[in-house]
């Protein structure tokens, strides 16, 4: 028997997994990977094999009461009839949120899932959904080995000063901080820069995750030195629906001048703003490029993404003394063409050089000249998940067996 793992990214209303071969000294080998969407509703059923193509697929009318609980019993016993030769030995769930305590991935138990439950205040909107699933698979599989991989944990790298607002000491205390995101995907990317080049593993390397949610990283040596996330998703870039920095007078002027509820002043920033709000038509890229040429309002939503990510960038240099290489992935980061370009146009200065012709061709290596280097990289989050998963697995397998 193979033994198999699932990765499980779970949101308010959709469900994703991928299903992993777990090959004895090899990397984990994508088998299946999947999706549930509009849970709660009318939901849907994908599942393709690991090289793209459509192997299953199932709907269900509205009425039907589909929610997480159900997808991952359908999934349970679509896996059951499709193992062929395979064992299921652990689930690796993504978990937005380790707070100060996990700086590396950990195995569910009991006092764990109340530790994580005690997160929740710090993201509200994400950390509920991420441990519904681990609470149902406990339920429906006790014993099965459950790992939870962060978000947060691979800027625990970070000095404390990277790490701090300027708030009374007290709040600090208290958990108020710069915790960062998409560690996930930094972690991935950090694991295969020695790929494109040596220097770039060692160096100073800004990455760019530019997808729905989008942040910066700074990386050195292959760890994080600072990021634009802080405390909550909300900081830093513009993202798709979320504001990314802004002053927090604002807020308060929301609530009292505004008379908007915290709640109706949270779904703003995090719903109804970025790429969305400031366009008024929508928070993806693609139609956005579409409508640009005759549209201000698509244009100008742009124009403020590509002038964000360039000034953080410029901040992010100065925290590293320099540059090595830019990295751009994730949706928009892999895929679009004229961001890469806006944003590289905006960094002559710390001699980075577009080739234009790599770029439209999607790199890897889309710069020119013997200065800093710029590349588009794909991310593997899921993967990332899976190798913390197995390692995590093996480790306790050894404890148990010392
Ligand atoms: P992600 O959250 O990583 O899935 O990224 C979603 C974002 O990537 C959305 O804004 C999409 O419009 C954008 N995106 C995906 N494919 C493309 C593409 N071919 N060209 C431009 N943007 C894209």
């Amino acid at each position: 028997m193979i033994p198999v793992l699932i990765v499980l990214n779970a949101g308010s209303s959709s469900l994703k997994f991928q299903v992993f071969d777990m090959l004895d000294n090899a990397e984990p080998r994508l088998v299946w990977k999947g999706l549930y969407e509009g849970l709660g509703g009318a939901a849907h059923f994908v599942i393709r094999h690991a090289r793209g193509a459509d192997l299953d697929e199932m709907s269900w009318n509205s009425g039907e009461e589909f929610g997480h609980e159900e997808a991952l019993a359908h999934l349970i016993s679509w896996l059951r009839e499709h193992q062929e030769g395979r064992k299921l030995a652990a689930i690796g769930h993504r978990v937005v949120h380790g707070g100060q305590s996990f700086s590396r991935p950990v195995l569910v138990d009991d006092s764990i899932v109340q530790a994580l439950e005690a997160l929740v205040p710090l993201a509200p909107l994400h950390q509920p959904h991420n441990l519904e699933p681990i609470r149902i698979m406990r339920r429906r599989l006790p014993g099965m080995p459950q790992v939870a991989c962060f978000d947060t944990a691979f800027h625990q790298t970070q000095s404390d000063i990277a790490s701090l607002f300027a708030l009374p000491r007290e709040m600090r205390e208290g958990g108020v901080r710069r915790y960062g995101f998409h560690g996930l995907s930094y972690d991935y990317i950090a694991s295969v820069l020695a790929d494109y080049d040596p220097r770039l593993a060692e160096g100073r390397v800004i990455v760019a995750h530019l997808g729905n949610g989008a942040s910066l990283c700074a990386l050195k040596d292959g760890v994080s030195v600072a990021t634009t996330m802080g405390f909550s998703a909300l900081d830093g870039l513009p993202m798709g629906t979320r504001c990314g920095a802004i002053d927090a007078g604002v807020v308060f002027y929301m609530l009292r001048e505004m008379k908007l509820t915290p709640e109706e002043a949270e779904s703003v920033l995090y719903k109804k703003s970025g790429l969305l709000g400031v366009s008024g038509i929508s928070n993806d890229m693609r139609m956005l490029r579409s409508k640009a040429t005759t549209n201000a309002d698509a244009k100008r939503a742009i124009d403020l993404f590509a002038y964000r990510i360039t000034r953080e960038i410029g901040s992010l240099v100065a925290a590293l003394g320099g540059i090595d290489g830019l990295v751009f992935t994730a949706g928009i980061g892999e895929n679009d063409v004229a961001t890469r370009a806006e944003v590289m146009a905006g960094l002559t200065w710390a001699g980075l050089t577009m080739d234009e012709s790599a770029n439209r061709i999607g790199g890897p290596r889309i710069s020119t000249g013997s200065g800093p280097s710029a590349w588009v990289i794909p991310t593997d989050e899921e993967l990332v998940i899976a190798r913390q998963t197995r390692s995590v697995l093996e480790s306790t397998q050894a404890k148990l067996a010392s």
